[in-house]
């Protein structure tokens, strides 16, 4: 199972994407996830990155590429992997198809703008890991601490009001463009065409997650065209 989720930040991605993964047993590639262990470690690539990450901005497409190309080149990803956070830009997306790298599924989240800064707001990171909670929405079971580990969860800088503002003006930039190069890619009848699925994000981590493998699982009883 190869796919990509898009949608804006704060949507619940990371936490779908957690589900999703377990289930399939593939890696989560998160973009975000991997440049902000990169800025936490102090590398070249973590210094640069976060002068754009701070701002709420978008990381050059030629820096991101490579990271991505590099990792789905990893052993792990043979049986699949999900895309969280990535593509961004349609020169991302023609990038992946340029290395032959395609995907079964394209899972686009919608929801609310307010709705949406409100989850950006009470979001927790558990930085090592990746895993997201919600103060509200998905506590922690000991507040501040991730499930799975004791360790700290910390606020995302990005996650500020004024930056999380930002990132969904930078979403919206992009996204147009980006939901029209996949469903073309979907409707193109290609046999390699990805199948595009969208789904409205309101509601719990656990009706969403319903909904996401109801359309996931319907590709083995919808005979393929
Ligand atoms: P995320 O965790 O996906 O919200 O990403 C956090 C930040 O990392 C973004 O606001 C960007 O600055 C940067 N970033 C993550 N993925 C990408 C990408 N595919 N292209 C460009 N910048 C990215």
């Amino acid at each position: 199972m190869r796919l990509i989720l898009l949608g804006p930040p704060g949507v619940g991605k990371g936490t779908q994407a957690g589900f999703i993964t377990r289930h399939y047993g593939i890696p989560q590639i998160s973009t975000g996830d991997m440049l902000r262990v990169a800025v936490s470690h102090g590398t070249p690539l973590g210094r640069e990155a976060k002068r754009y990450m701070d701002s709420g901005g978008l990381v050059p497409d030629d820096i991101i590429i490579e990271l991505v190309k590099n990792r789905i080149r990893e052993p792990d990803c043979g049986a699949g992997f999900l895309l969280d956070g990535f593509p961004r830009t349609v020169p991302q997306a023609e990038a992946l198809a340029a290395a032959r790298i395609e995907v079964d599924f394209i899972v686009e989240f919608r929801l609310d703008e307010d709705e949406l800064l409100a989850r950006s707001e009470g979001r927790l990171v558990h930085l090592p890991s990746g895993r997201t909670y919600h103060v509200l929405f998905n506590p922690p079971r000991v507040p501040g601490k991730d499930d799975v580990t004791g360790e700290d969860l910390v606020q995302r800088a990005d996650d500020r009001m004024e930056t999380a503002r930002k990132r969904l003006e930078v979403y919206r930039l992009h996204a147009g463009a980006l939901i029209g190069y996949y469903l073309a890619r979907a409707g193109s009848g290609e046999p390699a065409a990805p199948r595009y699925v969208r789904i409205a994000a309101a509601g719990s981590p656990a009706e969403i997650r319903e909904q996401v493998f109801a359309a996931l699982d319907a590709r083995a009883v919808v005979p393929m065209d």
